[in-house]
């Protein structure tokens, strides 16, 4: 089963996804863990992937299409996986479904994520992430905060800000992008009836976890 998640930055798509890997067996697959690894790692992608991704610009698809489809090949993702900021533009979304017909799949449900624009920036400049690779959990200082400040829960490691959330000007240039390039993906889905609509805000106390808790129970069923 492909699962894909949808929304803005900050609107908990990677908390989503998270916990649906871990209730349905499947992988995560977020495009951006993949470029942050190899920026750790200072891989040859990595250190190309930065140039676009310190700005909040896209990361060409030159780069970012063969990427995925290569992690989508993997042994680990033959049963499903859970996509989390691919695709990005209409033409990622066309390329995604040539790639997964050859592949005799197709997208199954895309969980569209949305969120007010002010909680939205609030949740992204108090995101904090793990900085052991491996683990990448995310926290949030005022929503969800670890139980020692600046340390993983789960691994010990120290948490870190995320370059492109402590840099306004990136955070602006993401939200434009979405705004121009992703969101006309809601309409390509919905067309397809495999669009979900969910609000995760404060405004309707419905947070990530409430969201992945009921899909994966719908979804087991
Ligand atoms: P994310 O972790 O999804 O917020 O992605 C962080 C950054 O990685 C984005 O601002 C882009 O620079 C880059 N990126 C992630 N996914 C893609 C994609 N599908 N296409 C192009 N760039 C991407």
């Amino acid at each position: 089963m492909i699962i894909m998640m949808l929304g803005a930055q900050g609107t908990g798509k990677g908390t989503v996804a998270g916990m649906l890997s871990q209730e349905l067996g499947i992988p995560q697959v977020s495009t951006g863990d993949i470029f942050r690894k190899n920026i750790a790692e200072q891989t040859e992608l990595g250190i190309e992937a930065n140039k676009y991704m310190s700005k909040g610009e896209l990361v060409p698809d030159e780069i970012t299409v063969p990427m995925l489809e290569d992690r989508l090949n993997c042994e680990d993702a033959q049963k499903g996986a859970i996509l989390d900021g691919f695709p990005r533009t209409t033409v990622q979304a066309e390329k995604l479904d040539e790639m997964l017909e050859k592949m005799g799949k197709k997208v199954d449900l895309v969980v569209n994520l949305i969120t007010p624009k002010d909680e939205i920036i609030d949740r992204m400049l108090t995101r904090r992430v793990c900085t052991n690779q491996d683990c990448k959990t995310t926290y949030n200082t005022k929503l969800h905060p670890s139980k020692v400040p600046g340390i993983c829960d789960k691994c010990g490691a120290p948490l870190k800000q995320r370059e492109d959330d402590s840099d306004p000007e990136a955070i602006r240039k993401r939200l434009e992008i979405y705004e121009e390039k992703t969101s006309p993906l809601v309409e390509y889905y919905k067309a397809k009836g495999i669009l979900q609509t969910e609000e995760v805000s404060l405004r309707v106390n419905r947070m990530g976890p409430d969201v992945a808790k009921d899909l994966s129970e719908k979804l087991k069923k």
